[in-house]
């Protein structure tokens, strides 16, 4: 036998054997055993909404611009303590910068460390062009609750106090110490709400086993393979946020006779190189920790490659990469151009032209890989700056402790068929500056939201079910029950 027949003989044997290992492991992967025992509780889902809508009614819009009135964030304050008399009666309650509030309800052992449930205040503006309702106005129609806020996060807000309000009224008075922080520029930049906060915090030695907060999603899991289950995702970190402007400098003057090369040409050649050169996708570990953990319940074909996620990686990642931008938001850093600067007269060719990126850093890198790789990108040429307001990913909190554990059970408990795992959350929440005074900090929301529910966060026709909002109260009435007594 020649020595290209032996190589090629070795070869085919190792595939064989790769392949087998991979079915062996698809063929054992199987969904978790055991039926979590339904928890079923009524609430009165009207009371909720009437509070949630009441709640719209109060305009806390972020204030992006010194002097903005932030008035309506005292009427809230006050709007909270009347509609949970319960909790406000115990609380210890502490304003931070004007606005942002904290409720301490202390648990009946001491020893225990505090938990804490947070959200934000604030909610985005809306202009009333387009909308169907009034975005102020809290109007409850065929089953829904609308308007700004709705979703982004007034029903989470309400449905967390709720929780702890039904409890009490049970007379149940928890063990664990409970906080509730809420910030009130979450839509900005999270400084004069969430960074305070956790300065003061820090000050006074206050530290959580865990920070719960929005984030994590729920959705149909016919649409990533998963027969006739929902999926609920918990997102165990976040990725970095960054912009950047390029600057390109070259000689101006009269648009009628123009140079080979403006600063114009210059900053749109770096923009294309930049989007044309991304970096490179990877598999974070929390992004390897979901898809194992869908895997078992995907049709074979996904389930195969899912399984096997560590050794198929090369494969999967430019295949799920052009499937969606969600998905490939996932595996890499991200680069969004936002903001272009010329000329400010049509025929004048400016000395300078800019242009901003906004950059979503993955898991795993940092701003110097992302600067680095930029200045790579768009030569000497090119300056490139950082913004301000920059934050590297957050730390990955782990999913083998307790209070992930019965998180995920409290999920199981209330929502039925669902399959639970955590994720690598792509966008920006208050939850990363907790990361100092928490042993673990989650994502989820409980809400299941359908593509056109989607679209309304942040847009027009902002909305939240009624029957949804119901059940998101019994999963924090269950799920503080399980954490904190
Ligand atoms: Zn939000």
């Amino acid at each position: 036998m020649n020595v290209g027949l032996i190589v090629l003989y070795c070869i085919l044997g190792v595939i064989g054997a790769l392949l087998l290992f991979m079915i062996v492991r698809t063929l054992i992967a199987r969904p978790k055993k055991g039926k979590t025992e339904p928890f079923t509780f009524e609430v009165d889902k009207d009371e909720a909404a009437r509070v949630l809508s009441g709640a719209v009614r109060i305009p806390t819009v972020t204030a992006y611009n010194e002097g903005d009135d932030q008035t309506p964030f005292l009427r809230f304050h006050e709007y909270l303590e009347k509609n949970f008399p319960l909790i406000f009666a115990r609380a210890e309650k502490t304003v931070v910068n004007g606005y942002s509030l904290i409720l301490k309800i202390s648990g009946k052992d001491p020893d225990l460390m505090p938990g804490c449930f947070l959200a934000h205040q604030d909610v985005v503006p809306a202009a009333a062009d387009g909308w169907e309702v009034d975005p102020f106005g809290g109007e409850v129609k065929d089953g829904y609750v609308y308007g700004r806020g709705s979703q982004d996060m007034k029903s989470q807000l309400i449905a967390s106090l709720f929780g702890l309000e039904l409890l009490l009224r049970e007379g149940k008075e928890p063990t664990r110490t409970i906080y509730y922080c809420f910030g009130h520029d979450e839509e900005f930049t999270g400084k004069e709400g969430a960074k305070s906060i956790v300065e003061y915090l820090v000050k006074n030695n206050i530290r959580f086993e865990f920070v719960i907060d929005e984030g994590g999603t729920m959705l149909d899991g016919n649409l990533i393979g998963i027969k006739n289950k929902y999926v609920a995702l918990i997102g165990t970190c976040e990725k970095g946020y960054a912009d950047y402007k390029l600057t390109a400098t070259r000689d101006g003057g009269h648009a009628s006779a123009p140079k080979k090369k403006s600063s114009v040409d210059e900053i749109a050649e770096a923009v294309y190189d930049l989007a044309h050169t991304p970096m490179k996708r990877t598999f974070s570990k929390p992004l390897k920790e979901m898809y194992r953990t869908l895997a078992p319940y995907m049709n074979p074909l996904y389930k195969f490659f899912l399984v096997n996620v560590d050794l198929l990686g090369w494969l999967l990642k430019p295949v799920l990469g052009l499937i969606n931008p969600l998905l490939n938001s996932t595996m890499r850093t991200t680069f969004a151009f936002t903001q272009l600067q010329g000329s400010d007269a049509p025929n004048v060719i400016p000395v300078k032209a800019s242009a901003v990126v906004n950059v979503r850093i993955n898991i795993g890198e940092t701003r110097e890989d992302v600067l680095k790789h930029m200045k790579k990108v768009v030569g000497k040429k090119i300056e490139v700056s950082e913004l301000e307001d920059t934050f590297d990913p957050s730390p990955v909190s782990l999913t083998n402790t307790e209070t992930y554990a019965t998180l995920v059970r409290s999920i199981e408990e209330v929502y039925e068929d669902f399959v639970v795992a955590p994720y690598p959350f792509i966008a920006a929440t208050d939850s990363k500056w907790y990361y100092t005074v928490s042993n673990g900090v989650y994502r989820f929301t409980p809400f299941v939201y359908g593509l056109d529910d989607q679209k309304r966060i942040h847009g027009l026709n902002e909305r939240c079910e009624i029957e949804g909002l119901g059940r998101a109260v019994v999963f924090y009435r269950r799920l503080i029950e399980n954490l904190c007594y």
